[in-house]
């Protein structure tokens, strides 16, 4: 049996499309807090407060608005609870993590011989996946031709497609479901503490789950914000779900939500003080900056870095402002992954596309600041040019200088 020595990570600049960088003061509250079990009164007074800066960061009134212990896919999971096999769902796919709502979607709705034939990747007949193109959006005339022609019970689109970098259309989105008294369902992880949006002005999506690492900026492993309408609640009260850890309902009661109201939390399963101390300043952190002063830090600061790469020869083609989704130039077209590799081993952690086509993605989670974008944009200058880029880097640098005079 080998004990390894402990383990030491390094301290990196993560400029990915998530996770970001972690507020020191989210770590401090981590570290600081004390050994205090999951039903301690101060725990719970945490988690109650915590949902209700929550609500205040959705922009809900919804009762069943809650952390999901775990990362973003746990929040989905708990999200897509409500989908009971032989459901018709149509879903939207633009890119790598709608893909894989998708799949959890097809995995939901699956009878039990659908999920038998094909059980790593079952297509059951009730659930149509309609794929948009990578790189471009879902629109509402398209999302309200398939809602007309397949006529669901729920139709599904990522807010912010992470994998391709694009902002889909949420309006178009709630007012098709709307229109065909479809049931929505909505993945806001990659823009909830990025955009600036009241889920309660989209009546016709019934549930939305984000993550602990994007915009809300918590990674020491917290919660992935989910919310609910009464509608869904009710809907899972009538019907039930096939599962006891990411049940709506029973996951809500540790929040102190109990027969739909606020009330004394009950035991669901043993939640860390540490856990809810960090996300808890988070929240915090989150609404003191405000939800209105982040959207126009990220406008701003993703124009600096888009004009910079853009004059590097690089075309960008995302809209998201988080993140930015590139191809390189012509003469490094193909060296995406070993450009991408370069970096990562010195500590510069950019990515490509997690599915075809390949592209590199450079993300601004919490690197709000001038000189945070200039190191960004200098590593990935020198980075290009290691690659036998031809760009005068001062003039870069010299621009992106004058951006931000
Ligand atoms: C990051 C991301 C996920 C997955 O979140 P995890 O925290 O990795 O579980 C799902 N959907 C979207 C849109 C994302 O950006």
């Amino acid at each position: 049996m080998t004990i390894y020595p402990p383990l030491e990570i390094p301290d990196t600049l993560a400029a990915g499309p998530g996770p970001g960088n972690t507020d020191p003061r989210v770590l401090e509250r981590f570290c600081k807090t004390g050994v205090a079990d999951h039903m301690q009164k101060d725990v719970l007074r945490g988690m109650a407060e915590a949902k209700e800066m929550l609500r205040e960061v959705f922009g809900t009134k919804n009762i069943h608005t809650f952390g999901v212990g775990g990362t973003g896919f746990s929040g989905l999971d708990c999200m897509f609870s409500p989908i009971l096999p032989g459901d018709r769902v149509v879903a939207f796919v633009n890119g790598t993590f709608s893909g894989l709502d998708g799949l959890a979607i097809r995995m939901k709705a699956a009878t039990g011989d659908e999920l038998a034939a094909d059980s790593l990747n079952p297509k059951p007949a009730g659930v149509t996946i309609v794929d948009v193109p990578h790189g471009q959006s879902v629109t509402g005339d398209i999302v309200d031709d398939a809602l007309a022609k397949h006529k669901p019970m729920w139709a599904f689109m990522a807010h912010w497609e992470t994998g391709s970098g694009r902002v889909n259309d949420l309006q178009g989105f709630n007012d098709a479901c709307s229109r065909h008294g479809v049931m929505g369902i909505v993945d806001v992880v990659s823009s909830l503490g990025v955009a600036d949006f009241n889920i309660d002005d989209y009546q016709a999506v019934v549930a939305w789950a984000s993550c602990p690492q994007k915009g809300i900026l918590s990674l020491p492993l917290t919660y992935a914000p989910v919310s609910f309408t009464d509608q869904a609640i009710d809907l899972v009260a009538r019907r039930g779900c096939h599962t006891y850890v990411h049940h709506p309902i029973l996951e809500a009661r540790h929040w102190g939500i109990v027969d739909g109201a606020d009330g004394p939390a009950g035991y669901h399963r043993t939640h860390s003080g540490y856990a809810v101390a960090a996300f808890h300043e988070a929240l915090r952190i989150l609404l003191t900056h405000g939800r209105a002063q982040k959207v126009a830090d990220y406008t701003y600061h993703e124009k600096a870095l888009r004009q910079a790469v853009e004059a590097m020869g690089c075309t960008v083609t995302s809209n998201m402002t988080s993140l930015i989704v590139l191809n390189l130039p012509g003469k490094l077209a193909g060296s995406e992954k070993e450009l991408v590799m370069g970096c990562r081993a010195e500590g510069f952690g950019i990515w490509t596309t997690l599915s075809e086509p390949v592209q590199i993605r450079i993300g601004i989670l919490n690197q709000l600041t001038t000189d945070a974008i200039t190191d960004i944009v200098s590593r990935f200058a020198d980075a290009m040019l290691k690659m036998g880029a031809e760009f005068d880097k001062d003039a870069i640098m010299n621009g992106l200088k004058a951006y931000y005079a």
